[in-house]
């Protein structure tokens, strides 16, 4: 099983597109471990887009990623970081999948729904990023032997 983070991010909670973004991973099988709601802060975006730190866009998205508080969740699954990517879609929504979350519901490079971890490496320093230990629960999914056969897990 692995666990990785999901940001919905303020594009979502403006358009009242929590729910229907969750109910996504629900509807696919994911288990919901670590849920809650927090404003993002400067120096966490510095750190969670470093890799963008150094380009001029970074201001516009670390500014988009600050207008109101976001949803962050850890999400459980089997192979849950490549399952939840699949499900996000590519970074632009204009040429993300229809189907995906972001192929669905945006129209933009930068207004794109949702953040998802990119790697299992990456999960790990991420979800260590937004949650303490104890934010991220072990609990039985009693749905378990109807998402995955016994050989799957
Ligand atoms: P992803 O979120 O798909 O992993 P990146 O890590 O490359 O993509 O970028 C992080 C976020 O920065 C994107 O989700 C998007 O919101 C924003 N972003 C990336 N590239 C651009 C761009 N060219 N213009 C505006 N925003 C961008």
């Amino acid at each position: 099983m692995q666990t990785t983070l999901v940001i919905l991010k303020p594009s979502a909670v403006q358009r009242n597109l929590v729910g229907q973004v969750i109910a996504r991973f629900e509807r696919k099988g994911l288990q919901i471990v670590g849920i809650k709601m927090v404003h993002l802060t400067e120096s966490i975006l510095e750190e969670h887009y470093s890799h963008l730190r150094d380009k001029p866009i970074f201001r516009r998205i670390a500014d988009s990623m600050m207008v109101c508080p976001v949803i962050v969740m850890a999400i459980r699954g089997l192979e849950a970081v490549d399952v939840v990517r699949n499900l996000t879609g590519p970074t632009n929504g204009r040429y993300a999948s229809p189907g995906t979350i972001r192929g669905d519901l945006s129209n933009s490079v930068q207004e794109n729904i949702v953040h998802a971890s990119d790697s299992l490496e990456t999960a790990n320093i991420e979800l260590n990023r937004f949650f303490n230990k104890n934010e991220i629960f072990n609990y039985e999914q009693l749905s378990f032997a109807n998402i995955y056969a016994v050989d799957e897990v």
